[in-house]
């Protein structure tokens, strides 16, 4: 088969990877000048060089939210790091050593710009990417779509009375970069998912006040100078109101508040809709129903990104041998069922989270028959429960255990 892979971060790898491994002929397209996406950092916000979006959310000081052991390809491994959690950097150089490994790189069209997606009649694909160089435009044929465009760089912003007032003193944390801004500043944070707890960590680092408003769990680290707080209703100049009838002096607000799914080349007669954060609809969260040689990668959430790659990648590539096996409305009804089992709100749909972690990978390499993710790696996710201590570190003995070491 001929298939076309929209992005080359963490998943368009995984997908272009298995997709040779398996003998298509592939190109993967992508639109800067570089593999890895989100974990190349740039001190630039706002447009690049070709006019597009910055598409990277990196910051610096970051260090991962999961432990590498984590972060890991099938059977691909960090080399010489004895930390478990590592920077940037490292997970870059990890993604870029496994692109030379499989000789990923002649099979990258960079500074080409996906713009539009459409079904043709004939059961194929047509793919239109811009070259940015040239800004020479061509239609490719395929016979499937592979979408690794990653979901972290199209802001979801609240809404909160009073917030457009904030002017640039409010920016979200998709524009954040360093911390020295803030310095002596009496800084808001909102939202306590894992990019939130760790800006406020970065940022209390030097902030005179950090105050964290959130209404879930809060599993990040603090410090003296942090305040934690319930939402915020109101901002009325530089005051914060909060739930609790609290009002805070601020100078600045970064919004914690996730990213939106969004795929703009994607024409309609592709026939995904998303609605609040379901992208719909999407068997086992990969597969478009209305065309099923069509699939998404690493649209699901807390859970261990690079893995899921690799397992979503090779279910994606099975299934497509015979799709007919697969009803729409068998596909639906599975949806809904996995919809209705968990009771999950639209912006829950594609959250798998600790307890289902290894049942949604398991399920995956059961429907299609292909080799199972190793427990380890569901067991060391669901030990950590969300939390994050960075100064542990992991050590796997082998495909059922780990051990913690010092
Ligand atoms: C701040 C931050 C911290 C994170 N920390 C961790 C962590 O500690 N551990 C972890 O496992 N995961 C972490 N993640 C999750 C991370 O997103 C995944 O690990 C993974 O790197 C995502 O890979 P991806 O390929 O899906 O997306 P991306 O890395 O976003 O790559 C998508 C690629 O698609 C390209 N693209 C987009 N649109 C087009 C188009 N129209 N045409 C052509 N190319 C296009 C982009 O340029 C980009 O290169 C973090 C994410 C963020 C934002």
């Amino acid at each position: 088969m001929k298939i076309g892979i929209v992005g080359a971060g963490a998943a368009g790898l995984a997908a272009l990877r298995h997709s040779l491994n398996s003998g298509h002929e592939c190109l993967a397209f992508e639109q800067t000048d570089k593999i890895g996406g989100t974990w190349n950092y740039t001190d630039q916000t706002g447009l690049d060089s070709y006019g597009l979006p910055i598409h990277s959310s990196m910051y610096q000081g970051l260090l991962t939210n999961l432990p590498k052991e984590l972060m890991e390809y099938q059977d691909f491994h960090y080399d010489g790091i004895d930390r478990s959690f590592i920077n940037q950097e490292q997970v870059l150089d990890y993604v870029n050593k496994f692109a030379e490994h499989y000789n990923l790189y002649p099979h990258i069209k960079f500074l080409h710009h996906i713009i539009k997606i459409h079904p043709l009649p004939n059961e194929k694909w047509s793919l239109r990417e811009k070259n940015l160089e040239t800004n020479k435009i061509t239609d490719h044929q395929f016979d499937a779509i592979m979408i690794c465009i990653g979901n972290y760089s199209v802001p979801k912003m609240p809404v909160i009375r009073g917030m457009e007032l904030l002017g640039d003193k409010a920016i979200h944390s998709h524009f954040y970069r360093k911390n020295h801004a803030y310095e002596l500043k009496r800084v808001l944070i909102i939202g306590a998912g894992p990019s939130g707890t760790d800006i406020a960590k970065i940022v209390s680092e030097v902030a005179e006040k950090l105050y964290i408003s959130y209404n879930t769990t809060f599993f990040g680290e603090t410090r003296e100078n942090v305040i934690h707080k319930p939402l915020v209703e109101k901002f009325e100049g530089s005051k914060a109101f909060f739930a609790d009838g609290s009002v805070e002096e601020i100078d600045n607000v970064i919004y914690c508040t996730g990213y939106q799914y969004v795929y703009p080349f994607l024409t309609k007669e592709c026939g995904i809709e998303v609605e609040n954060r379901w992208v719909k609809y999407l068997y086992k969260h990969i597969v478009n129903v209305e065309h099923p040689t069509m699939g998404f990668m690493g649209i699901t959430f807390r859970v261990c990104p690079f893995p899921l790659f690799d397992i979503q990648a090779r279910f994606f590539l099975e299934f497509i041998k015979n799709t007919s096996k697969f009803s729409k409305d068998e596909m639906i009804r599975d949806i809904l069922k996995d919809i209705e089992d968990k009771s999950a709100s639209t912006a829950q749909v594609h959250q798998i989270g600790n307890a289902l972690h290894q049942t949604y990978f398991d399920d995956l390499a059961n429907t299609v028959k292909v080799e199972k993710v190793r427990p380890v790696i569901h067991k060391l996710f669901q030990s950590l429960c969300g939390e994050r201590n960075v100064e542990k570190n992991y050590r796997i003995l082998n495909d059922e255990e780990f051990i913690e070491v010092n």
